[in-house]
């Protein structure tokens, strides 16, 4: 079912054009399972978005200073017809329409519902007051890491110039090992 709704998403869209998105999720707030499928499932219903791959989610304890409960973090393989700014539209209405409010400051320190960040947008890079692309802290958060591990072994960081698999080892070297495999 979703496979023929999400190919009707693109019908219209000239093939040569659609790009190949990894976007970030998470949430530590209310009912986790049900927050992910939901964000999913309003994904797969806007126009120019095909889903391709979702990972497992991880679940794993609040990082960077966040006094919450736990989190549910995954990554998404999509083909889009929409720009960048589009998307961080479309995911931004997602992110409201499932009843996050807080102020881009308060965000930083609290709970979210939803959290839909554009990991990569193909091999662009994109550095402006809205967007940067790709996202500036995937080779330093293993709560992404091994999610694309899962769907995006091989993807290479345009900017780094690495894959996904050598930036997660990179990451998973001795001095921070015990943070990966707790979080698996
Ligand atoms: P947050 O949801 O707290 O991670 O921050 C969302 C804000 O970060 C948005 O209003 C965007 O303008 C900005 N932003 C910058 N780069 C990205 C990105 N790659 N994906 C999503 N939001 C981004």
């Amino acid at each position: 079912m979703l496979k023929n709704k999400t190919n009707n998403n693109l019908k219209a869209s000239n093939l040569s054009s659609l790009k190949t998105v990894y976007l970030g999720i998470g949430t530590n707030k209310g009912t986790r399972e049900t927050n992910i499928s939901s964000a999913i499932n309003l994904l797969s219903n806007i126009k120019g978005i095909k889903l391709l791959k979702i990972s497992k989610m991880l679940k794993n304890p609040p990082q960077e200073g966040i006094k919450s409960g736990y989190f549910l973090n995954g990554a998404i393989k999509l083909l889009t017809s929409l720009t960048p700014l589009e998307l961080l539209k479309v995911c931004k209405k997602i992110e409201k329409k499932q009843g996050r409010k807080e102020t881009r400051i308060q965000r930083r320190k609290i709970s979210r519902v939803i959290d839909l960040d554009i990991l990569f947008y193909g091999n662009e890079i994109i550095n402006t007051k809205e967007l940067t692309i790709p996202h500036p802290m995937i080779e330093k958060r293993y709560f992404v890491l091994i999610p694309l591990m899962e769907i995006a072994k091989r993807f290479v960081h345009p900017l780094l110039k690495k894959s996904i698999k050598e930036l997660y080892i990179d990451y998973c070297a001795p001095t921070s090992i015990k943070n990966c495999a707790s979080a698996v």
